[in-house]
């Protein structure tokens, strides 16, 4: 089976400075993934570099079998990736509603942005009864279920993750990462990004360890979780 997206030895980073130097991985339809790692170690530089909003010094991104390295997130998004990033990027002054309508930006269809308003706010209930409601006037939880539900608005094939917990207490953390499991359930592909190791792990098929912006690390959730380097690494064992 071939890979849903492929990452073949990419660096890249900021105005010539280095941060991530040759990262593979490999993303198969229907997958969880996760890339884990400390501060710093690139991983949002990685995936930066995946949805276009930087480009590879060298390597190639390849998505359903072509190479998108070149395209800027504008058009990765239209070939069905969305980027959710970390801090969430709401738009505070805006209803639920409103920053769900941007999330489909791409479509110019009113009645389809409805149909697919509907759908997320099943998905995320407790988004409807806040439809009308500023997005400032949200919990960090709930903002950050907006933020996810806005990134599912372009009906993305693969949805990636970055920091999803960031700042949540560990109730809400549990919550969205159970949103997840089902946005995965139903079929959507996900790339996440966690500092929260044990959590991402326990819902992800497979998992990357990023160390100063190399893959130092790689396999299944199971066996990374069992893995002594990961455990006293990341896991605080
Ligand atoms: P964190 O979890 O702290 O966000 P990370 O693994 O996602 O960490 P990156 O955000 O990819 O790491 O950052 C990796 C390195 O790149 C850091 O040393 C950071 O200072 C640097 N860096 C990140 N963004 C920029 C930028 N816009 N300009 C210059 N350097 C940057």
């Amino acid at each position: 089976m071939k890979p849903f997206l492929s990452v073949n030895e990419i660096h890249s980073g900021y105005d010539g400075v280095p941060v991530v130097h040759g990262v593979s991985l490999e993303v198969f339809r229907g997958e969880m993934v996760c890339i884990i790692g400390a501060n710093g170690a690139g991983k949002t530089t990685t995936m930066r570099t995946i949805c276009g909003l930087l480009h590879p010094e060298k390597g190639t991104v390849r998505f359903k079998d072509q190479d998108i390295s070149r395209l800027p997130a504008s058009r990765t998004i239209r070939r069905g990736i969305s980027y959710v990033p970390e801090g969430r990027r709401l738009f505070p002054k805006l209803s639920v509603s409103e920053n769900l309508s941007l999330g489909a930006f791409i479509e110019k269809d009113k009645r389809e942005i409805v149909r697919r308003e509907e759908e997320v706010l099943t998905l995320f209930p407790v988004l409807r009864q806040r439809a009308n409601q500023k997005a400032e006037t949200l919990s960090g939880g709930e903002q950050q279920m907006l933020a996810i539900a806005r990134g599912m608005m372009s009906r993305p094939e693969l949805l990636m993750l970055d920091e999803m917990s960031l700042g949540l207490m560990p109730s809400l953390v549990e919550k969205v990462m159970e949103t997840i499991v089902q946005v995965n359930a139903e079929g959507t592909t996900v790339l996440l990004v966690e500092q929260m190791v044990q959590e991402a792990l326990e819902i992800s098929h497979r998992g990357y360890v990023l160390q100063t912006g190399r893959i130092v690390q790689s396999g299944s959730a199971k066996e990374l979780m069992k893995s002594d380097e990961v455990r006293k690494a990341y896991m605080g064992m």
